[in-house]
């Protein structure tokens, strides 16, 4: 029994000596930093370029109504060696990088509508794939006035990257890669990139026009992602039998309050703002029954307005939705094996 004290004892003094030396000389720190560094950049949280797997990341899943943590507006959908981006929200591009995307494959952005919600990150997203080793101009697709907001990117990082080519030379960073290029998309029109056919539809965000979503084919599994948007019969169309339809939505019991509560303070401005968007996107109690006309095996809901604060506000935010329609946050993943019905879904920070 003695001997069993001492045992312990001492095995805790040589942990507490060994904890101390790691953490409070150079050496211990220097070992415990080269671990550290190689574990952040080096791990990933799963095999991005899996061929065999369809796979959707949450990369922003809020809007830019209330004060949140998370990224605005932002899609990811990839298989093999190919991804894409539907919409490039603020705060986006930091969600891309901490999933470890190799974002030297990033095979173009897409644009739903052209608020700053839903394009505001894209210059530092091209950024970040050029300096990853993309090898060609990056595209990036959208209805009537890409080539606008496009050219716009363009110039506003024109002195960059004429910085980023001389500091790190041109066969580092090529300049002919560095600007993008707008590609027009055309409504219903099936695009082929790689194995991916992508059709873009026409969805309802009066007065923004034109506003689209866009549906995704590989292999034998879909995913339809909405934009902004009311609920609507275009979007059960375009969604018909998809796996997984991402949707925007609008929890009115929680705008409502929130109108209320600016109105009680006087903030005339605000309460008319709040008033505004209450016709702008899909209410809650909207969406179910678009979901089931489509015949989608799964609903999960993104863009939410406002992201609900707490488990209460979520509990509001889910009123009169089946317990099966997700709220999704920024990292979570869908993955969609080809040639299975399955749909795993997994949060990966
Ligand atoms: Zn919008
Ligand atoms: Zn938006």
């Amino acid at each position: 029994m003695k001997k069993g004290l001492v045992i312990l004892g001492v095995g805790l003094a040589l942990l507490t000596a060994t904890a101390l030396v790691m953490t409070q000389t150079s050496w211990g720190q220097n070992i415990l930093m080269k671990r550290l560094i190689a574990a952040r950049l080096l791990e990933t949280p799963m095999a991005w370029e899996d061929p065999d797997v369809l796979r959707v990341f949450v990369c922003g899943s809020a809007s830019p109504l209330g004060i949140s943590e998370r990224a605005q507006s932002c899609i990811v959908v990839a298989a093999g060696s190919t991804f894409f981006i539907v919409d490039t929200g603020a705060g986006s591009t930091a969600n891309l990088l901490r999933a470890r995307l190799p974002m030297q494959n990033l095979a173009g952005v897409l644009f739903t509508h052209f608020h700053s919600d839903h394009i505001s990150a894209l210059g530092d997203t091209n950024l970040a794939s050029w300096v990853a080793g993309r090898t060609a101009p990056l595209n990036v697709y959208g209805p009537e006035g890409v080539a606008r907001v496009v050219d716009g990117f363009n110039e506003a990082y024109a002195l960059d990257r004429t910085y980023r080519t001389m500091h790190h030379g041109s066969e580092l960073l090529p300049p002919d890669v560095g600007p993008m290029r707008p590609q027009l998309i055309a409504l219903g029109k099936v695009t082929e990139i790689g194995e991916f056919n992508i059709t873009p539809f026409s969805v309802d965000h009066d007065p923004v026009q034109p506003a689209v979503g866009y549906r995704f084919e590989y292999r034998d599994r879909s995913v339809v992602v909405s934009g902004d948007t009311n609920a609507l019969q275009s979007t059960a169309t375009a969604s018909r039998n998809a796996d997984l339809l991402l949707h925007d939505a609008l929890s009115r019991t929680l705008v409502r309050a929130m109108r209320d509560a600016v109105t009680s303070a006087g903030n005339t401005r605000m309460a008319q703002i709040l008033d505004d968007i209450l016709d702008y996107h899909a209410h809650t109690d909207s969406l179910t029954e678009v979901s089931r006309e489509a015949g989608v095996a799964m609903l999960a809901l993104y863009h939410l307005v406002p992201v609900p604060p707490n488990r209460i506000a979520e509990s509001i935010f889910r009123r009169g939705l089946p317990s099966e329609v997700r709220l999704v946050d920024d990292g979570t993943v869908f993955n969609l094996p080809a040639n299975t019905d399955a749909i795993e879904v997994m949060q990966i920070f």
